[in-house]
């Protein structure tokens, strides 16, 4: 039997070399590396700045603060993500506000975060033009390497005056409409994370164009030292810094940039490695009619972190839990993205969510497996996945007949 795992990350010769480069060098901190990483990494993207961070959250806090979001504002953002969009908002002072999802492609679905922001639930005090308005952002999350409906977004952020950070922790090399994430919304942030299309171990990278936002996010990635401060250990260097707001140890090291430089040189390769996957995949199980594959929608390049199909529960002896079951004694590794975040007890806790109160988030997380997508799988590998779910879905069709057993869209209501 095949041991196939659901992720492997994309190490080699190449970065363990850099790697030793770097600790050999005397310089093994935030440093030249990191630099030449953030320049790099902004010349990949098309943006003015690049920062480089210790990860995605540490971005997406920083995004937030540099915006001056905190206590008494809200920010939108969607159920379906991991926990790290929501706990940056937290971390603030502000609250989460999530808006559904469109089931198809798993993102935010743009009508109901105007819907959202036009109707406060009930008990507030519904949003009337020119009243002043809690929420200032919108957090929207490219599930999978998926671009959101970015001009939809846009323009609401436009017409309400809100700010637009992403969360593109899956969405490095993805394009909307010809032009890469990274370079839309305000800020973008992205993770290098060991799962991550790109790997730094852990770590994430800030894009802007905002020159200003740009130097105070850097400055609070670094205990909110002045500029260059890192060069303080340098022969160019002074001891002396001066302190110049309330930052935060976020910043990246040489060694962790050392291997980012040396997988940004290969993230085309990798990518076509995932591609390669994605149509074995999408050939092999689209003539499955138990399983949804992945949708892309037109105008967009996916950047296929995730590969995520929907199995279809009424149409099958087995739930989804019960099929992951049965991948795992094949030797499959999968996952879920995502438990939707109003489910966690913290949240249902502090805010008071229950299940029902967003349908399709739920609806698709009951039906979601990720399947193994990475640039070390093989061709041959994914074949293999593909025949174990068409072996799994064939030997668990229900016995009386399918009309019995209609699968209904997922339920529909207003703002959720
Ligand atoms: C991985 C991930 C993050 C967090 O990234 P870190 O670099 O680990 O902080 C944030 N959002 C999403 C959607 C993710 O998948």
């Amino acid at each position: 039997m095949r041991k196939i795992p659901f992720t492997i990350p994309d190490i080699e010769e190449e970065e363990i070399k850099e790697v030793i480069d770097t600790l050999k060098s005397g310089w093994i901190t935030t440093g030249p590396k990191t630099k030449k990483f953030e320049e790099q990494f902004a010349k990949y993207i098309g943006c003015k700045h690049a920062i480089a961070v210790n990860s995605c959250t540490g971005a997406m806090h920083l995004a937030l603060l540099a915006y001056g979001i905190g206590k008494g504002d809200e920010v939108i953002t969607t159920p379906y993500t991991f926990i790290s969009t929501a706990e940056t908002i937290i971390h603030t002072g502000a609250t989460p506000v999530f808006v559904d999802i469109d089931p198809k492609t798993l993102n935010i679905n743009p009508e109901k975060i105007e819907f959202r922001i036009r109707n406060f639930p009930k008990g507030s005090r519904p949003h009337r033009d020119g009243a002043e308005l809690r929420i200032k952002a919108i957090m929207p999350v490219h599930i999978a390497g998926q671009p959101c409906d970015m001009d939809e977004i846009l323009d609401i952020a436009k017409r309400y005056n809100l700010i637009v950070i992403e969360d593109a922790a899956h969405a490095l090399s993805a394009e909307y409409k010809g032009k890469k994430i990274g370079t839309i919304g305000d800020v973008t942030c992205f993770s290098f994370y060991a799962t991550k299309n790109l790997t730094t171990g852990e770590g994430g990278m800030i894009t802007t164009d905002d020159t200003d936002l740009a130097e105070k996010m850097r400055i609070l990635s670094l205990h909110g030292m002045s500029r260059d401060a890192w060069k303080r250990y340098t022969k160019e260097g002074s001891w002396y810094y001066e302190i110049l707001d309330e930052g935060y140890k976020y910043n990246m090291s040489d060694i962790q940039s050392a291997i980012g430089i040396t997988q940004l040189q290969k993230l085309e390769k990798m990518q076509e490695r995932r591609k390669e996957i994605v149509e074995v995949y999408n050939e092999e199980l689209k003539e499955i009619d138990e399983i949804i594959t992945p949708q892309q929608k037109e105008g967009t390049k996916h950047a296929w972190h995730l590969y995520i199909i929907q199995i279809k529960p009424k149409l099958l002896k087995i739930n989804r839990n019960e099929f992951i079951k049965e991948l795992s004694k094949e030797g499959i590794g999968t996952s879920v993205h995502f438990i939707p975040l109003h489910l966690m007890p913290y949240y249902k806790k502090k805010y008071g969510f229950k299940p029902g109160d967003f349908l399709n988030a739920e609806y698709v997380y009951e039906r979601a497996i990720s399947l193994p997508l990475y640039s070390k799988l093989s061709k041959s590998d994914a074949q293999y996945v593909a025949k174990i779910i068409k072996k799994i879905t064939k030997n668990n069709l229900p016995r009386s007949p399918r009309w019995s057993f209609g699968e209904a869209g997922p339920r529909v209501k207003a703002g959720a």
